[in-house]
């Protein structure tokens, strides 16, 4: 692989910059289908591509397709608003966000691509007694864990973030939970970045071949059809987030995931307002402000379940009608865009890492709203289960807790969608 690299920005620059085309290969190679490989991973979003990655790096297997019925990151991947935490409250969760999020402060140098990861600090608004109490609670669950966090009162968050208002008519600021090292990163980058890594391992990246069934034998999977063909395989990874559903379907069996849009915005680009990402879990909102300028702002889910992926107007306007509450400056911004993901949601709002009913089939998904600062740890972890049929980071999280009861309670950490 051609490293990029400042010495490479520097050539490039003697010709303005447009020599890359001629001079580099492309960053991940335009493969076909092969009849065979010894695992495939449906959709490549950024966990099948980091699963498929760390399969190669981690365990030394390449004979690897990623199969992706639209193109490489098109899916919630690179629809998200780019949020990186780990301050969720039980010790399972907690173990694999900070191992994800540990993973990202060195994944551009991992991968050789800028993935932009600009850890400036994450903050969880506490805007009624009973989120200070959770707040509190969860700081301290995270001391034990390992994972930097801290309650601070409304004064830091004031310090922190000159343009909240603090005494807002309905809920005021009462502190914050405080993940210094929380932040941001460039979603669709991670994508490209994981893809290119995987090109370079010698494994297919395979855009615009969507998966239309699963063929199994006496209960094993035994490959899969394809709108480009039938591809057999040794194991199947299945990382189709809001269309699992469907995946699963064909594989001949269920999942307790529901699929619901959900949906951002972002403002006109303004000069730089606020360095940190603000989560306003009890107005339901939250907001950073991109490299551009503009103001990301993260919204809601439908209240019904659905496949679409354009959101709706009356979400909009709740969304910034609850962040004006805390920022009034947010209402002489213009909104440019706005746009909706395909979400999976499981109902104890922790994503499943499984092994599945029939052999060789594993399942990765019910990421939900808060699966993009997942991405390096999920795939680091999936890659294990499939290649060694177990992994610390997976055990809890089986499809088979629904059935036992061993649910893993995230409705708190993950109460505003993020
Ligand atoms: C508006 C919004 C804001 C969000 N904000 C945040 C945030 O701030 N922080 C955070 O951590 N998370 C956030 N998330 C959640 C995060 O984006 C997702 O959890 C994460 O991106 C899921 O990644 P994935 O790889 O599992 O899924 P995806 O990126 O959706 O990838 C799945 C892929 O599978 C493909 N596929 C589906 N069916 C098939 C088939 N039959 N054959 C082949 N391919 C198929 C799809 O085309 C898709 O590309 C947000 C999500 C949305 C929608």
């Amino acid at each position: 692989m051609q490293r990029y690299s400042v010495f490479a920005v520097a050539r490039q620059a003697l010709s303005q910059q447009m020599g890359w085309g001629q001079t580099w290969a492309r960053a991940w190679a335009d493969a076909a289908p092969k009849p065979r490989y010894d695992a495939i991973i449906v959709g490549a979003g950024g966990h099948g591509l980091a699963t498929a990655y760390y399969l190669g790096r981690n365990f030394g297997i390449t004979n690897v397709a990623i199969l992706e019925k639209g193109w490489l990151g098109g899916g919630n991947t690179g629809r998200n608003t780019t949020i990186i935490r780990s301050n969720y409250l039980q010790d399972a969760s907690a173990a694999i966000y900070e191992k994800s999020r540990s993973l990202y402060e060195t994944l551009s140098q991992d991968l050789n691509m800028n993935v932009m990861f600009s850890p400036r600090g994450v903050m969880m608004l506490a805007q009624t007694e009973h989120e200070v109490r959770g707040y509190m609670r969860t700081a301290h669950a995270n001391a034990l864990q390992g994972v930097e966090t801290r309650f601070i009162g409304p004064a830091e968050v004031k310090k922190l973030v000159p343009i909240i208002r603090l005494d807002g008519p309905r809920y005021p600021v009462l502190g914050a939970l405080w993940q210094p090292r929380g932040g941001t990163a460039r979603h669709d980058t991670v994508a490209w970045a994981y893809a290119r890594a995987c090109s370079d391992m010698g494994m297919d990246v395979i855009q615009n071949c969507e998966v239309t069934g699963i063929t199994t034998d006496q209960g094993r999977v035994t490959g899969v059809e394809t709108t480009r063909g039938a591809i057999a395989c040794g194991k199947l990874g299945l990382v189709t987030a809001g269309h699992i559903g469907e995946t699963a379907r064909m594989a001949g069996f269920r999942l307790p995931v529901e699929s619901l849009c959900l949906q951002a915005l972002v403002s006109e680009p303004i000069k730089p307002a606020m360095d940190v990402v603000v989560m306003a879990n009890t107005v339901h909102g939250y907001m950073s402000q991109s490299d551009k300028g503009e103001m990301v702002i993260g919204g809601g889910t439908d209240g019904f379940n659905n496949y679409t992926q354009r959101g709706s107007f009356h979400h909009i306007e709740e969304t910034v009608r609850a962040l004006i509450e805390t920022f009034p400056m947010l209402s002489r911004l213009k909104m440019l865009r706005q746009w909706g993901g395909i979400v999976d949601m499981t109902g104890d709002r922790s994503p499943i890492l499984s092994k599945t009913p029939v052999e060789g089939i594993f399942v990765n998904c019910g990421w939900g709203t808060g699966g993009f600062k997942a991405i390096p740890g999920s795939g680091w972890a999936m890659a294990e289960l499939m290649a060694k049929g177990h992994s610390p980071l997976t055990e809890e999280f089986t499809m088979f807790r629904f059935r036992e009861g061993r649910f893993i309670d995230e409705s708190v950490a993950a109460g505003v969608a993020h």
